[in-house]
């Protein structure tokens, strides 16, 4: 590209950054769902808690309406609740904080190590008072948390530990899968995810009691559910055994969810080829860092939600908030994930953080963006994309002059 072409968007279509990838299967799904005659929670939802439970190697599996109501339910089955104290990443979305404040639960931040983007086992430990209950981990972007050296600080100070598993369906952690590394697991099916329902969540857990408990919770507290009721041809009356929410999935929902997750392999292979291609291109730019990935031979394996890039912007004359416009106007949908949580004006207001808080969260977020990863995506987009960012980073660099 020359320099009179520059004020034309590099593509004529915009490209999201978390494209779903539906297909005729998850349709016919649907279809044969509607003219069932139940759609909501049934028979659909069963057998993919059955499948997904099988998938990930845990004992059980109980579908939600989303991650967030699954992390909510995973503190409230946990006994958490009043004077605890929660930890987590302040490198994370909303909802992972946000369920910690429903729980009437306080959350307390802990800062990340820079080049996984994960909380770091030591700050976990720094953290811990004796109204410490539960940490909460995020696998940022599908790379799994240092689990070991979480799960002995925990069995130490006798935490428990919940995965925020949005980002790593698929994700691996020396030989076990994410899902089955803490005691309670929660997954999300949201549109831009690795797989998708459009809005949906599962929770994983291997104990039996604890799924029974969720089961209740997730629908009214209620003893026996609307399908148990439905297909018994005894009269079954349901008592109200917990305050229960309204966070059940439908089996329109897990019409898509059960040939997503039979699609899902299939979704990480591409993932790791287009993440492959932009490696290939960035890993020697100096104006970018990369997010560690796992040795090879470690038997753990990055879920590849985000593909994320960390601007040196000391090489660069823009701000990360100008890079990601420019890439913007040019058609390619590049995110942000994440502003840290503590700078949120909520947080910051309520739990009096500021800015020198957490370090290297704070420099991730000033620095970091997504670009565009998907199934849907062509290698020409990912091709495309590349370009672009080059381009970018050449227009931005500092010290640029006549040549
Ligand atoms: C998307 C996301 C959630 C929330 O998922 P929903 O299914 O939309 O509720 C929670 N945590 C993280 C890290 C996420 O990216």
């Amino acid at each position: 590209m020359t320099d009179q072409d520059a004020h034309a968007p590099a593509r004529e279509r915009f490209l999201p950054f978390g494209l779903p990838s539906l297909g005729e299967e998850e349709i016919a799904e649907v279809v044969d769902t509607l003219r069932s005659g139940w759609i909501g929670t049934g028979a659909k939802c069963l057998r993919f808690e059955e499948e997904f439970r099988q998938y990930v190697g845990s004992r059980h599996a109980v579908s939600v309406s989303s991650c967030t109501a699954g992390l909510h339910l995973a503190l409230v089955v946990s006994g958490i609740g009043p004077g605890d104290e929660v930890i987590t990443s302040p490198m994370t979305f909303a909802a992972t904080g946000n369920v910690i404040i429903h729980a009437d639960a306080t959350p307390i931040f802990a800062d990340i190590d820079p080049r996984t983007l994960n909380i770091l086992p030591l700050e976990i430990e720094r953290r811990i008072t004796d109204r410490t209950r539960a940490v909460i981990v995020v696998h940022f972007g599908g790379l799994p948390c240092d689990m070991d050296e979480i799960m002995a600080i925990a069995r130490r100070h006798r935490l428990v530990v919940i995965e925020d598993a949005a980002h790593a369906v698929g994700g691996r952690y020396r030989g076990r899968n994410v899902g089955t590394l803490g005691e309670l697991a929660s997954f999300s099916f949201y549109a831009n995810k690795n797989i998708t329902t459009a809005e949906g969540g599962m929770v994983t857990t291997d104990s039996a009691a604890q799924a029974d408990c969720l089961r209740a919770w997730r629908l009214h507290g209620l003893s026996a559910d609307a399908w148990k009721r439905y297909t018994s041809k005894e009269l079954i009356l349901s008592d109200v055994v917990y305050p229960g929410f309204k966070y059940n999935m439908t089996d329109l929902q897990a019409s898509l969810g059960l040939w997503q997750l039979r699609k899902l392999e299939r979704f990480l292979a591409v993932r790791e080829e287009y993440a492959a291609l932009y490696d290939r291109a960035f890993a020697e730019m100096e104006e970018v860092a990369l997010q560690t990935r796992p040795p090879s031979g470690s038997g753990s394996r990055h879920a590849l939600h985000l593909y994320v890039l960390l601007l040196d912007l000391e090489r660069l004359t823009c701000s990360r908030d100008e890079f990601v416009s420019a890439l913007r106007r040019e058609n390619i949908g590049a995110g942000i994930h994440y502003t840290a949580l503590h700078l949120h004006p909520y947080y910051m207001k309520r739990f009096k953080h500021s800015r020198g808080d957490f370090p290297n969260a704070e420099l991730a977020s000033d620095r970091i963006l997504s670009l565009p990863l998907s199934p849907a995506m062509t290698p020409e987009d990912v091709g495309c994309v590349v370009e672009v960012v080059r381009r970018t980073l050449r227009r931005f660099r500092k010290g640029r002059g006549p040549r």
